[in-house]
């Protein structure tokens, strides 16, 4: 089924101006199955000359897209959640091969991505400015307009759902958008572009570059990019903002983060189990707001450890094409050293491995594949670099707490400040503890809850700015002020006039 779409990708092609167009450069990407090793499709490293075309067909897209009502990009914008709607189960199938993901999972989260499309299409003609009256006679009024060209720069572990969060914003209010989707899942980015023309976009509105690193930075760097917007690491956050601020641009950045879950005495332990299992292992611990550092209440720790080891060796952890399946690889080799040079750290600093920390026995092909077990970390300590650092793996660790103040004290001990959980029963706790813990997206009794009218966006290394909801669409736009003097006649300074601003 998957395979159905990855051939609909011609050879050595980019796609930018509403058509597939051979990449100049020469140098390719692989595209791995990292459940087995296995290669899925190549894919051009575009150069500097690639992305100045594509960047050439997004300024010329612009022209058009930008004059268009806000009425018509929506009902473009819902044809194209009609496509997606209708491919959804190989799209779920791509991206499970792709990503490694299981598959129950990537078909749980691919049926809500349309709703981006459809609320920003919505949410952008009911966009209304103000208009005061203010001192003097004079009437003032505000204009929203498009920026221009949208560098949209993603990571692998939600190829499809970051990018469309991404795009139906920028979409919406205006912009045309330069993709450029992460070397590690690049290929349905490249079909959404395809997609788009289907659906009746005009020419050079979703334009795809692949490429690695070097690509994205030539992308901030090109002329033509009025804005970028990334979802990545944090170190290359860093190098983003950089380019963007020499150049003035404004820049929205998605980046790292190391989730702390804090659990009260008060919930029932299954519950509380459940929500801690939910929160570390979904999508093999590789999300921005995967829960990472458990701080639990002392009264429940030992339980609560014992009843995490349990669930967590009931994972089945294997081939991701399969429903039984809970949980696949990690994205790629790297990820999967990453995670076990984390795990033999934690062990050297004295952490207690619960359960977990080896690599799954599992049958060819998947003996090849970039596997870890669900492993678990008792009495880690702040300052360990497990506590510290993300793993971005199914790896995580849990602390006791005496107190509440030492549970903020200890999640706010942390460069990030994304995504936290809070879990109690006591609506007083709840509210004292999601005021005093640093994070853009605190979620009591839950946990990774995303809507399109829910904002989401970090503090501090976790980046700047917000995806989702009202905040996500202004920011993609720029606002002028128009000051209309109403009084009959005009102030003359030169003639003795009294006001000068
Ligand atoms: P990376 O930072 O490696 O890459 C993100 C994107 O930026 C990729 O397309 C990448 O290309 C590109 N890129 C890399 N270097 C540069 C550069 N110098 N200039 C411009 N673009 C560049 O992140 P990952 O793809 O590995 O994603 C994982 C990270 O993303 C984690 O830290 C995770 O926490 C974060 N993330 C944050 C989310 C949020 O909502 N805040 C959501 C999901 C993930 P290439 O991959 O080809 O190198």
């Amino acid at each position: 089924m998957s395979d159905s779409l990855l051939k609909t990708v011609p050879a050595n092609s980019l796609h930018y101006g509403g058509q597939w167009r051979k990449a100049r450069g020469r140098s390719k990407i692989l595209v791995r199955n990292p459940a087995t090793q296995e290669v899925l499709a190549e894919v051009p490293a575009a150069e500097e000359e690639d992305v100045a075309a594509a960047a050439a067909a997004a300024r010329e897209g612009f022209a058009v897209w930008a004059s268009l009502d806000a009425a018509e990009r929506a009902r473009l914008m819902v044809v194209l959640a009609g496509i997606m709607r209708a491919r959804m189960d190989d799209l779920a199938a791509l991206e499970s091969l792709v990503t490694g993901r299981a598959i129950r999972e990537m078909r749980a989260q691919m049926g809500r991505i349309p709703e981006w499309l459809e609320y920003f299409a919505a949410i952008a003609q009911g966009l209304e400015g103000e208009s005061n009256r203010v001192k003097g006679g004079f009437v003032t009024l505000t204009h929203y307009e498009p920026i221009g060209v949208a560098a949209l720069l993603t990571s692998w572990n939600h190829p499809i759902l970051i990018l469309v969060k991404k795009m139906s914003a920028a979409l919406a209010a205006g912009n045309t958008c330069l993709i450029k989707p992460s070397e590690l899942a690049p290929v349905s980015a490249l079909i959404l572009a395809d997609w788009c023309r289907e659906a009746g976009f005009p020419p050079g509105v979703v334009n795809v570059v692949t490429g690695e690193g070097a690509t994205g930075a030539a992308i901030c760097r090109a002329p033509d990019v009025g804005m970028v917007d990334l979802t990545g690491g944090t170190a290359t956050g860093r190098k983003v903002a950089a380019i963007a601020a020499e150049r003035l641009i404004p820049a929205m950045l998605e980046l790292g983060g190391k989730a702390p879950i804090v659990i009260w005495d008060d919930v029932p332990l299954e519950e509380a189990t459940a929500g801690a299992l939910f929160a570390a292992f979904v999508a093999s611990g590789q999300t921005c707001v995967s829960g990472t550092r458990f701080l639990v209440s002392d009264k429940i720790y030992e339980a609560f450890v014992a009843s995490l080891k349990k669930r967590a060796e009931a994972i089945r952890v294997g081939d991701p094409s399969q429903t039984e399946t809970d949980m696949g690889p990690v994205i790629s080799q790297a990820s999967a050293a990453r995670c076990h040079e984390h795990i033999a750290t934690a062990l050297a600093e004295g952490a207690r491995l619960v359960t977990g920390g080896g690599k799954p026995v599992l049958a060819a092909p998947f003996d090849s594949g970039n596997f870890v077990e669900p492993t678990v970390f008792a009495d880690v300590r702040p300052e360990m670099r497990l506590f510290q650092e993300e793993v971005f793996g199914p790896v995580v660790s849990v602390t006791p707490v005496k107190s509440e103040e030492e549970a903020v004290q200890f999640a706010n001990n942390s460069p990030f400040g994304l995504g936290a959980g809070i879990w109690t029963r006591d609506v007083g706790r709840a509210h004292r503890l999601a005021s005093a813990v640093r994070a853009g997206v605190i979620w009591i009794n839950d946990h990774h809850k995303n809507d399109p009218r829910s904002i989401w966006g970090g503090f501090q290394d976790s980046g700047l700015g917000k995806e989702n909801g009202w905040d996500a669409l202004k920011s993609r736009m720029r606002k002028r002020s128009v000051i209309v003097r109403t009084a009959p006649n005009f102030d003359d300074w030169f003639a003795g006039g009294a006001r000068y601003g």
